[in-house]
């Protein structure tokens, strides 16, 4: 009956909901169910999930403990709304992410609770960052995805996105970001020179924001050594380094922050999409304490803290960041995946494996390719999303959760999706065009 009434159900979304919609577009059915790596639509048919909800759901889909803590929370009537008050909820999540995440990596940051997207609290990290320097140039990087609200949209790349609101996007100065022209460059020189330079026409920026890996930009990795450089230059300019741990925070990259490894320290981090581990919204804005100069309420909105988000949050620090044994098998999947990927790019002519840790794909030259690709994958049960300025890159964003075999499974899919395509004229100078650079046609 179910079945039934969902597929007639189904027309309504072609009816009422905006034209905007874009997900279930690509993936056209009703979802219905979910557990783990797996999501069921309404007439019983599953699909491997590595969209993870873009990276919302890290840890898979309703996890058992999260859930049990969920719903004990519901059925002794926890809190659900609460503004900022303080809700033992809260603090049970504040006191886990001190004890578990911050402590043990020797960070030291005042947490802020924003409206719970991305772009909220990007929005957020801009504005501080601007009151701390009284400054207000922002450099963001070619291909860099911050979110679609106006303030963080200025920072975003994607031309897609930016002619929508007809309005100048100010406050951004954008610098290519590494790799962008090509392996014998490196972009920092530039930026080094642009800050140093008086009359480079730089304005003196309040911060310098980016991804260490570019989720939605391609899968581009910044390396160890770009990243300390920008880390030095934010510094000796005066300008705070703002990480947007977004989409490659909570484990993605294989560490709980993506800039572990390399032994840099941003003064302002945004955190969200996986932060609650339940795919429930919420976002977090980590400041070093001399910069947390908000007024009360300065900054403020009513969904600040999504107190269910906190309960499953807190869980799911717990259960996955309380010792080490979560990294490695996460460092052993990323394995698995990245060996997986260079065979899917080897039977593909001069396609390029992407990523770190388990944010991984393949750029595949085109984005017909890559549609073509992702349909065939879809159609035999595997959902997968694309990134890049021409949506050219494959891109697995499986739950770190997934089993070895869900995993190698998936991979086989993807493989004989490849290796089966019709790939028709060669479409290499489509690249060039760099549709995510950040410059707006005339
Ligand atoms: N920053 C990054 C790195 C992202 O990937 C995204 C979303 N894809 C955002 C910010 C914006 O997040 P939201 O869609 O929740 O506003």
């Amino acid at each position: 009956m179910r079945g039934a009434a969902g597929a007639d159900e189904s027309r309504v979304f072609e009816r009422r909901e905006s034209a905007v919609r874009s997900y279930c577009r690509r993936f056209d059915c009703v979802f219905d169910t979910a557990e783990g790596s797996v999501v069921r639509d309404v007439t019983g048919r599953e699909y491997l999930d590595f969209v993870a909800g873009a990276g919302s759901l890290n840890y898979g889909h309703n996890d058992a403990d999260m859930r049990a803590a969920l719903i004990a929370h519901l059925e002794q009537c926890g809190i659900a709304h609460s503004l900022d008050l303080s809700s033992s909820a809260k603090s049970a999540f504040l006191a886990a992410f001190e004890s578990l995440v911050l402590l043990p990596r020797r960070l030291d940051y005042r947490v802020q609770f924003t409206g719970p997207t991305g772009a909220n609290a990007v929005e957020a990290a801009l504005k501080l960052a601007r009151k701390v320097t009284g400054r207000s140039n922002v450099v963001a990087f070619t291909n860099g995805f911050h979110g679609v609200s106006l303030g963080a949209l200025a920072a975003t790349g994607n031309r897609h996105h930016r002619v929508g609101p007809q309005l100048p996007l100010p406050g951004v100065t954008r610098m290519p970001y590494d790799g962008y022209q090509g392996a014998g460059v490196d972009t920092a020189d530039l930026l080094e020179r642009m800050l140093r330079d008086p009359s480079s026409g730089l304005d003196a920026p309040a911060a310098i924001m980016l991804e260490t890996v570019q989720g939605e930009g391609g899968l581009n990795v910044a390396s160890a050594a770009w990243l300390r450089r920008v880390a030095e230059l934010a510094h000796d300019s005066g300008a705070l380094l703002i990480v947007d741990d977004v989409q490659a925070g909570c484990g993605r990259t294989g560490t709980f922050f993506s800039f572990e490894p390399y032994g840099i320290v941003p003064d302002l981090v945004v955190l969200s999409k996986s932060i609650s581990g339940y795919g429930l919204p919420m976002a977090l804005l980590l400041i070093r304490p001399e910069y947390d100069v908000w007024q009360p309420g300065e900054h403020n909105g009513t969904f600040r803290g999504n107190v269910h988000a906190f309960v499953t949050a807190r869980v799911a620090l717990t259960k996955f960041w309380a010792d080490a044994d979560f990294t490695a098998v996460v460092a052993r999947r990323a394995d698995l995946l990245a060996r997986g990927l260079a065979e899917v790019a080897d039977s593909v002519p001069r396609a390029v494996p992407k990523g770190r840790g388990m944010m991984r794909g393949v750029d595949v030259g085109s984005g017909e390719l890559a549609a073509t690709i992702t349909r065939r994958c879809f159609a035999e049960g595997l959902m997968l999303e694309t990134a890049g300025p021409y949506d050219q890159v494959v891109k697995v964003l499986a739950p770190l959760t997934t089993e070895d075999e869900q995993l190698q499974h998936g991979l086989d899919i993807l493989l004989a999706a490849a290796r089966g395509v019709d790939r028709g004229p060669d479409v290499g100078p489509e690249r060039d065009l760099r549709g995510s650079s950040g410059l707006v046609p005339a």
